[in-house]
């Protein structure tokens, strides 16, 4: 059968895929867990579908390998882990509406207090239920402020909250700039203030979290119980110029596949795609793929110096993304034809494309690539 190729053999003839490499998954979290303290637990956020990895296969996979902490942002992404046999605890990071607190029962999960007035509500449920509560230091998202003494103590008055850990988030702790660098100090300072105190009062007991991927990257040894990572459990860097103080050795996790659908040649002044923002300089071939900004490729990303690898070789995109397809320049390779494999991400021979160059010529960061990736791409697991 002339259509059937090598790459083939492990696809079901999808137009366009993601392909998970979970030793490379096992890696990340053993170089990452090696970093931090032994009584610090690892805890995996796969929020956002798992950074666009799956997150119930990455997070069975994660149970295989003894990671049974997880945090997501909502209460169905949490509900979702549990119906895909998840085990273990998970935290929800965001807001759960009060009609949906029952939920959080059914489920066995754990609800963020987001603040003081969310905490009362959680108390008018009477119910047990199993909380983290977060503090406020200085990012002013979620969290009660830090300097509430007050309503803090207040919160650990209601006798229907199992409050488990108190927890905060470092907003700069990316950057190596000297104010930066004080401003995630002093959050660190006051987290830790904060927490003798209740520990003092209320619980000694209590588990302390304030790290993401760079906070326990570039602040390894902080007294805590949890990490909480993201970006760096799917073996990648926020941004391609982002320096971490660690020398982990992180590996990438995804791959993105698709196909050449057509392969035709224009004449020089022709114009490719939507809007005649490409126009050809002299006669040449072009490569029409197999996938689109539907599927999670930036619209934006044609106006960068991007390309993509067919048969090992680089192929730049032309003209604007559509929604369900992008072209390329082709001239230079021979061997081209319809069916054949465009790699977006990932390796082809001796070339590779990393997920940060691809954000980056979008104008954004791997994390918000990664979570727009569309479900109408194919999943496979290796
Ligand atoms: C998303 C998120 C994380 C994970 O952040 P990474 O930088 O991807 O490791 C940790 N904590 C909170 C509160 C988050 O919202």
């Amino acid at each position: 059968m002339k259509f059937i190729k090598e790459c083939d053999r492990n696809t079901k003839g999808d137009r366009a895929w993601v392909e998970i490499d979970l030793e490379n998954l096992k890696n990340n979290v053993e170089e990452i867990k090696s970093s931090i303290h032994d009584n610090c637990e690892f805890m995996a956020v796969v929020k956002a579908n798992g950074y666009g990895h799956g997150s119930v296969e990455i997070s069975r996979y994660l149970n295989k390998i003894n990671v049974y902490n997880f945090a997501v942002a909502t209460i169905n992404e949490a509900i979702e882990l549990r119906e895909g046999g998840v085990r273990g605890d998970i935290l929800i990071l965001g807001y759960t509406h009060p009609s949906r607190f029952n939920d959080l029962i059914k489920y066995d999960l754990i609800q963020t207090i987001v603040d003081y007035n969310y905490a009362e509500d959680l108390k008018k449920f009477e119910k047990i239920i199993r909380v983290h509560l977060k503090i406020d230091t200085g990012m002013h998202r979620l969290g009660e402020d830090f300097h509430n003494l007050d309503t803090i103590n207040k919160i650990f008055s209601f006798k229907n909250l199992k409050i488990e850990a108190i927890f905060s988030h470092l907003y700069v702790v990316d950057s190596d700039n000297k104010e930066d660098i004080f401003c995630t100090e002093e959050q660190i300072k006051n987290f830790f203030k904060i927490a003798e105190d209740i520990k003092e009062r209320f619980n000694k007991n209590i588990k302390l979290h304030i790290q993401n991927s760079y906070g326990a990257l570039n602040y390894p040894n902080l007294p805590c119980d949890y990490v909480r990572i993201g970006i760096s459990m799917y073996g990648v860097k926020s941004s391609l110029n982002d320096n971490i103080k660690s020398n982990v050795r992180l590996k990438p996790v995804l791959s993105i596949k698709a196909r050449v659908a057509v392969v035709k040649g224009i004449h020089n002044g022709d114009s490719v795609s939507y809007g005649r923002e490409f126009i050809a300089k002299s006669d040449m071939k072009v490569a029409t793929v197999t996938i689109g900004y539907a599927d999670g490729i930036p619209r934006n990303i044609s106006q960068s110096n991007i390309y993509v690898l067919v048969n090992g070789r680089k192929a730049p995109i032309i003209g604007r993304v559509c929604m369900d397809q992008l072209m390329i320049d082709v001239t230079n390779i021979n061997h081209i034809e319809e069916g054949d494999m465009v790699t977006l991400i990932g390796k082809d021979k001796e070339n590779y494309i990393s997920v940060e160059e691809v954000a980056e010529a979008a104008g954004t960061i791997t994390n918000e690539f990664l979570s727009r990736l569309s479900k109408r791409l194919q999943y496979y697991y290796k």
